[in-house]
């Protein structure tokens, strides 16, 4: 830019040497006709004409006073070409026009200067945000391993209360039973004592009397210490204890899903636990209820959630084709219509066994390595999120953001079998883990 200002100067500074080079020293002005003398010194042809008019003799040049013996001089067509360039160059209607450039070329720059600002000014929002997301997910993470740290403490700290109780138990056990042996102890020295001052002192005492001095003591059994002082419960698999009674205490844990059968499509048959469901061809004797689909050969869980983190699993197996995931309490279950968030939808969509979809409009094609067995989903109803995962290995395979407002409820659909699919293949389970 510094340099860009200085060549500008110096191409100014430029012009205005070489418009003082071309003007002549007679009128002051840009050559008009110029003609070169032998002195090398140029005029304008009418003012060096003007200057000789009247003189008879020898002439001298008006600059260096040189004389010629006679009026003669040259015309310059290179210096004719440059007056006219500079001429050109400093015009008016050049000026303007360079002036008018300049203009839009500064309108431009500022233009291009705010939309730079704009762009500076929205990078640092989105590093804010970054930051303040970032922070926020960490205070989150924390907070859950807190909570899992929380539960072992607890769990660690009533175990080890157990064993101090325990230990306290059998120390005090012993110090009974201490005491009482030091007490006995005692006494039959007491007795060793009289026998034998009895025995030294006199002969003819009655043994009668002597033994009525003799103190009775308490017989005292033999402690012995037991093979398992402790209880065995402290060499037990403690960590897998442990485990399972965390998993019991996970928030959210796996919720306990069954089959609402009042909702199931007439061909949808579910087992008598309703953690099952399995499409057949034919349609099964039903009772007519509102909350019936018609339509589609759909059916919801009986537990519908509002508020709060949920999380269950559904065990697809290696059936070709179904739709799973949680569906609005106001949807309308005697058409057909298409499962999107729009409709009150937030659904994972299997077809031909490995093409894995999220439900969004248009589906949205996703790349699994291979095909979940069992499907974790995931609903967050505070932060309206609705999230899928393998739960082979809890990868993520799809997650809303836009999730929905309101009572929902998850939803599953076994689709209409292909002919060359045995039904056996054909079921959708609720998991649910029984620890
Ligand atoms: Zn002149
Ligand atoms: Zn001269």
């Amino acid at each position: 830019m510094l340099f860009l200002e200085t060549s500008k100067v110096s191409q100014h500074e430029g012009v205005c040497s070489l418009r003082e080079d071309l003007t002549c020293a007679i009128c002051c002005d840009l050559f008009r006709e110029p003609v070169m003398l032998a002195c090398l010194h140029h005029f304008c042809k009418p003012c060096i004409t003007q200057y000789w008019r009247g003189t008879p003799g020898p002439v001298s040049c008006p600059q260096c006073r040189k004389e010629f013996s006679s009026k003669h001089f040259q015309t310059n067509y290179l210096v004719t070409a440059m007056v006219e360039k500079i001429r050109a160059t400093t015009s008016d209607a050049h000026i303007k026009n360079v002036e008018k450039k300049l203009r839009e070329e500064l309108e431009s720059h500022c233009l291009r200067k705010e939309e730079f600002i704009n762009s500076v000014r929205r990078d640092k929002d989105t590093m804010d945000t970054i930051k303040r997301v970032g922070a926020e997910l960490q205070a989150h993470i924390r907070g859950e391993f807190r909570a899992l740290h929380q539960i072992l403490q607890d769990e660690e700290a009533c175990v080890l209360e157990q064993l101090r109780k325990e230990q306290e138990e059998e120390l005090g056990k012993v110090q009974r039973h201490l005491q009482a042996a030091e007490w006995a102890v005692r006494e039959l020295e007491d007795n060793i004592s009289v026998l034998q001052q009895t025995s030294a002192a006199t002969e003819n005492t009655l043994l009668t009397e002597v033994t009525s001095q003799l103190i009775v003591f308490v017989k005292l059994s033999i402690l012995r210490v037991p093979s398992n002082i402790f209880s065995s419960k402290y060499m037990a698999p403690l960590q897998y204890i442990t485990w399972r009674k965390m998993f019991n205490s996970l928030k959210p844990g796996l919720s306990p899903l069954t089959f609402d059968v009042d909702t199931a499509h007439p061909s949808i048959h579910v087992s008598r636990d309703k953690t099952v469901a399995v499409e057949w061809n034919a349609t099964f004797p039903y009772t007519d209820h509102s909350k019936r689909f018609l339509q589609c050969v759909n059916i919801l869980a009986s537990q519908g959630f509002q508020s709060g983190q949920h999380y269950w699993e559904v065990e697809v197996g290696s059936k070709p084709k179904w739709d799973l995931g949680v569906a609005s309490e106001a949807i309308d279950r005697r058409t057909k219509i298409k499962l999107t968030p729009e409709s009150g939808y937030w659904t994972l969509r299997m077809r031909n066994g490995n093409e894995c979809s999220a439900g969004t409009q248009p589906w949205t094609r996703l790349e699994l390595g291979a095909p979940p067995q069992r499907v974790g989903v995931y609903l967050d109803s505070d932060k309206r999120r609705v999230s899928f995962y393998n739960a082979d290995d809890m990868s993520l395979l799809y997650s809303f953001s836009n999730g929905p407002r309101g009572r929902v409820f998850p939803f599953f659909s076994p689709c209409i079998r292909n002919q060359e699919t045995h039904y056996k293949k054909n079921y959708i389970r609720l998991f649910g883990f029984e620890l």
